[in-house]
């Protein structure tokens, strides 16, 4: 035998068990994404590395120490996506959907960074990403914001996250803060932790960002990005206040708030937890009114959001959110002996299927004995058993088992449909 060949590092299988967690989450995004009128959009899993380093920013954590790239046969440098939003752009731009137009767009697909492999942080990692284009006032900031919130409050975890909001202005005043604060830092270099001493030179906004103490401290006497944000910013940010007010949707202004990714100017916004330990931002956006033309497009404003489906599963699994009728469940368990029995067994069974209301039904495959079969139908968790022998295929008429009380009825063989759905019924009242 062959020595097994086990995953790559960081990059996970989701099993059966698991991915009807992931399979509820996706169907309760695309009922809510739907009800504003966003449409699914799909694109490659790999792109030209260009595309992100233009997208994302060259002197961002993902593109100096992230990708996955690599030269394909033709020696074209080619990069596994590390998110979706400078895809989404190409793509919509490359079909002419942009110029011009609003558009409302979703992606959900995998991801891939070259990160340290821990809990809510994997080197293959899936987004659910939300876009609108063509946009440029407050309210589809606000409309964004409030989707995600209407998400959670579906999902059972609006009280469980917190909307962190803030605005980093525009390009201009960016510039302008960002040279202050480097003047500033500058004096305390050695007070810095390391990366962000290398960001003093490539990426100075990012060191806002910085968990550590010591460089923390310093930046309690920094300039304030606050000071510098430019009118228009100002009053966008006020409006979209006024908006998220007006719906309830409760925020705290994060001044530190700045995220990763160069695109962002204007909006940007977080929501986080405090159940998933250091990987707290489940969700994460902003808006982008510059990269559509910094990858080639006509100049497009821009807002959207993406969120961890791994960390989204873990916060409902680690606050028991996952609704019973969302797991995988047996319902009906077909057990039949002998060989014009395990004939009929077929045809009962597609019948149930036939009738086409989401029942799961297991039919026992391989025979066996009586018992083994009853073994099967209780380690299926079903709710009801049929139970088909040469008897009732005589007779027309079958056993059915309650598996919750072990009470068992006969049912004749072309009733069986509406006999379980009555029980069915009968028992969703009673759950009620
Ligand atoms: P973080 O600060 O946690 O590294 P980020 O700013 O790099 O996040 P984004 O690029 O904005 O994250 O991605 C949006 C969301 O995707 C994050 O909020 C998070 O939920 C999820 N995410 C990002 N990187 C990973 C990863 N390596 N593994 C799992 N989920 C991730
Ligand atoms: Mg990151």
């Amino acid at each position: 035998m062959g020595r097994k060949l086990q995953a790559i590092r960081g990059m996970n299988d989701i099993l059966p068990g698991q991915s009807s967690v992931w399979q509820y989450l996706e169907k309760t995004v695309a009922e809510v994404v739907n009800s504003y009128g966003y449409q699914q959009i799909r694109f490659p899993i790999v792109e030209h590395t260009e595309l992100f380093k233009r997208g994302v920013g060259e002197t961002t954590d993902i593109v100096e120490k992230e990708m996955y790239t690599f030269d394909d046969r033709n020696g074209e440098s080619l990069t596994l996506r590390p998110e979706g939003t400078a895809s989404c752009v190409r793509a919509a731009d490359q079909a002419g959907l942009l110029f011009n137009q609003t558009q409302r767009l979703w992606y959900v697909g995998p991801m891939f960074r070259y990160e340290r492999p821990q809990k809510g942080r994997y080197r293959q990692f899936h987004q659910i990403g939300v876009e609108s284009f063509g946009m440029a006032t407050p309210d589809i900031d606000a409309e964004l914001i409030i989707l995600s919130a209407r998400l959670w409050k579906k999902l059972g975890l609006l009280q469980h996250v917190e909307l962190q909001l803030n605005t980093i202005g525009v390009a201009s005043a960016r510039e302008a803060f960002k040279a202050a604060l480097v003047e500033y830092l500058s004096d305390f270099k050695d007070q810095l932790d390391e990366d962000s001493r290398r960001r003093l030179v490539t990426n100075p906004l990012r060191i806002l960002d910085s968990k550590d103490q010591s460089t923390q401290s310093v930046l309690a006497n920094a300039p304030s990005l606050e000071d510098f944000i430019d009118e228009e910013s100002q009053t966008h940010f006020e409006r979209l206040k006024a908006i998220l007010d007006a719906n309830d949707v409760p925020y705290v202004i994060n001044r530190n708030l700045v995220r990763g990714l160069d695109y962002y100017g204007k909006t940007v916004f977080e929501w986080v937890t405090t159940h998933l330990g250091a990987q707290a931002t489940v969700c994460a956006g902003g808006r982008y009114d510059g990269l559509v033309e910094q990858l080639g497009g006509r100049t497009t404003p821009a807002v959207g959001f993406a969120m961890g489906i791994e960390r989204l599963v873990l916060l409902l699994e680690t606050l028991d959110l996952v609704p019973e009728s969302a797991k995988d469940a047996t319902d009906v368990f077909v057990v039949s002996l002998g060989d014009a029995a395990e004939l009929k067994s077929f045809v009962v069974a597609e019948q149930l299927r036939d009738m086409n209301i989401g029942w799961s039904v297991l039919r026992q495959c391989g025979g066996g004995s009586f018992k083994k079969q009853m073994k099967k139908a209780d380690n299926s968790g079903a709710r009801f058993t049929l139970i088909i022998g040469e008897d009732e295929v005589a007779t027309g008429v079958c056993q059915v088992k309650d598996m919750q009380t072990g009470e068992q009825e006969s049912c004749g063989l072309q009733e069986i449909a509406s006999y379980l759905q009555a029980k069915f019924d009968e028992n969703l009242g009673l759950n009620l």
